[in-house]
């Protein structure tokens, strides 16, 4: 079985000029297979890609990268293209990374980042984008994709904008922690990235715009979520606007101090999808009396 998977691995590399012995092939796909526990169909394209790389002095990596759905990413150091909506793009300090985020399809979303060296273009929230030559990675029981000096970024038009499938999630708990960076931020005006010391990791030093938010960890008495509140949502449920906050801002921790004295310890029923691992919340009811709280959670 290996022989002939070896023999039409090696037909297809002579079609691309390149010699390689039936027995070095089966030498590789074994190890991968019976070693390493590799499927057949990842071996073929590992052992195909391994071929195409050594024998390409230009240094240019040819790849033979595949058309996949997010939902289908199972398989950690394959090389992948996907057609995707940047969903969001967090916040980042580290000198490394260009840019670090969420990734969407119809089928779900995942984490990508984007290295500084690599030099690519960058994305935007809420545009579409055909990404190719992504490697995808494993870590901490998630899946994420790493884009390289071999990807390439490329807008999708208009017409091609990709519908981002998400999971609508409902909970009753607590909100036991106020993240850093909940209050009063500045967001840059032309990427709207929240801006690290009054500068943006991409358009420099600018005059940021306000924005509030809350960044939180919400308990459902199974497990802990992240949740976040955008300006609208903050200020249903703490009275806080965005005028007050910026005038409170001149105070140290002010806003953060009212927000915390809002929301933490407190009861609440939240409701809104799950991107990755954040709630973006868009309903927020508080759980105040005990008979209601029991009468929400008798429902369930
Ligand atoms: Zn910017």
């Amino acid at each position: 079985m290996l022989k002939s998977m070896a023999l039409q691995l090696q037909s297809q590399l002579s079609g691309l000029d390149i010699d390689v012995s039936v027995e070095e092939i089966e030498k590789r796909l074994d190890s991968l297979i019976n070693k390493y526990k590799v499927s057949e169909d990842e071996a073929k394209r590992t052992v195909k890609n391994y071929f195409l790389n050594k024998n390409n002095p230009s240094g240019f990596r040819t790849l033979d990268s595949e058309l996949v759905k997010i939902n289908d990413i199972k398989t950690e150091g394959r090389w992948i293209d996907i057609h995707a909506k940047v969903v969001q793009l967090w916040d980042n300090e580290h000198e490394s990374i260009s840019q670090v985020g969420l990734i969407g399809d119809e089928t779900g979303v995942i984490k990508f980042v984007s290295w500084a060296r690599s030099n690519l273009p960058k994305v935007q929230e809420n545009k579409s984008y055909e990404f190719k030559n992504l490697v995808t990675d494993f870590w901490n029981g998630r899946y994420s994709l790493k884009m390289n000096q071999n990807s390439q970024i490329i807008e999708l038009d208009e017409d091609k904008d990709i519908e981002v499938g998400t999971t609508e999630v409902e909970m009753i708990g607590a909100v036991v922690s106020i993240q850093e960076g909940s209050g009063l931020i500045k967001r840059c005006p032309v990427c709207n990235r929240a801006l690290i010391n009054e500068s943006c990791g991409e358009h420099g030093s600018v005059e940021g715009k306000s924005d509030i938010r809350v960044k939180a960890v919400f308990d459902d008495g199974k497990q802990a979520h992240d949740i976040l509140l955008n300006a609208e949502v903050t200020e249903k449920i703490t009275g806080i606007t965005l005028k007050k906050a910026e005038k409170a801002s001149v105070f140290e921790g002010g806003i953060v101090d009212e927000i915390k004295s809002a929301l933490l310890g407190r009861y609440f029923k939240v409701k809104g999808p799950k991107l990755g691992r954040y709630v973006l919340v868009d309903e927020i009811i508080r759980c105040d009396l005990k008979g209601e709280l029991n009468g929400i959670l008798g429902r369930f």
